[in-house]
């Protein structure tokens, strides 16, 4: 089986607009659809024809172009079941554990309510990509605007029991203000200190964070990290729930 091919770029503000191409059937999803213009030039930079959209979940900002690429390609539109009347031109739904084929890739669905209600991440065991949009970014989660903190705990759980090597695609550049963050509650943390000097570097440099791993995430992520004795100190919640030490550190983000 050859290798699933990536396209990563950035559009509109801070959003990132990913494309997989399988090279065997010439498939090509587009995780969510941000922006026209930037999804189109992206598939023409590979000379790929877009065949999917694997919408996670309802905000504008990943469903603004769905109807106009629907339009220019002919693609059929895959999205969660819970949000499908806010998902324009959505053809196909998808529950928690969906699982279908992409070219010969098994692709499964994780259903991650918080960010919205209906929220769901993309996983392809088989390739070891997970497309999480707004429910997990390099460093941060998704705020809470449909569920509260320990919906978002729990969908968080999903995605922190993957295997470490699961390369993982996010849905904003949000990763140098949230590593500002993580020092604030996790200041100790060496892991967390050679990334957050790395970032800087790296977005200096005028390149982005994506992707990043579990593994890495598990490491170095607060919002993945209630568990933590350090966190916990920091925080004086030695004897709390892992779902109230979230919700803390949640809470804290909101206002940083
Ligand atoms: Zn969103």
């Amino acid at each position: 089986m050859e290798a699933l091919q990536i396209e990563c770029f950035p559009c509109r503000s801070d959003n990132f607009g990913v494309l997989l191409h399988d090279p065997e059937t010439l498939l090509t999803a587009s995780i969510d659809a941000p922006e026209e213009l930037a999804v189109v030039a992206a598939a023409e930079r590979r000379g790929w024809k877009i065949s999917h959209i694997f919408t996670t979940h309802h905000h504008p900002d990943h469903v603004e172009a769905n109807l106009a690429l629907k339009e220019r390609y002919g693609l059929s539109i895959i999205g969660p079941a819970a949000e499908a009347k806010k998902i324009p031109g959505i053809d196909r739904t998808v529950t928690d554990g969906s699982t279908f084929l992409f070219g010969s890739n098994p692709v499964k669905v994780i259903e991650t309510p918080g960010h919205t209600a209906g929220h769901v991440c993309y996983h392809l065991p088989e390739a070891k990509l997970l497309f999480a949009a707004d429910t997990l970014f390099a460093l941060g989660c998704g705020r809470l605007f449909e569920r509260p903190a320990a919906d978002m705990w729990a969908s968080l759980q999903k995605l922190a029991a993957l295997p470490d090597e699961t390369v993982v695609y996010f849905g904003h550049e949000y990763t140098l203000a949230n590593a500002r963050f993580a020092l604030t509650v996790d200041p100790d943390n060496p892991r967390l200190l050679a990334r957050h000097a790395e970032i800087e570097a790296t977005r200096a440099a005028g390149r982005f964070t994506v992707p990043t791993t579990i593994g890495l995430e598990k490491e170095t992520n607060p919002f993945l990290r209630a568990g933590d004795p350090g966190i916990r100190a920091v925080l004086g919640m030695e004897d709390a729930t892992n779902e109230a030490v979230f919700a803390e550190i949640r809470r804290r983000k909101d206002h940083f």
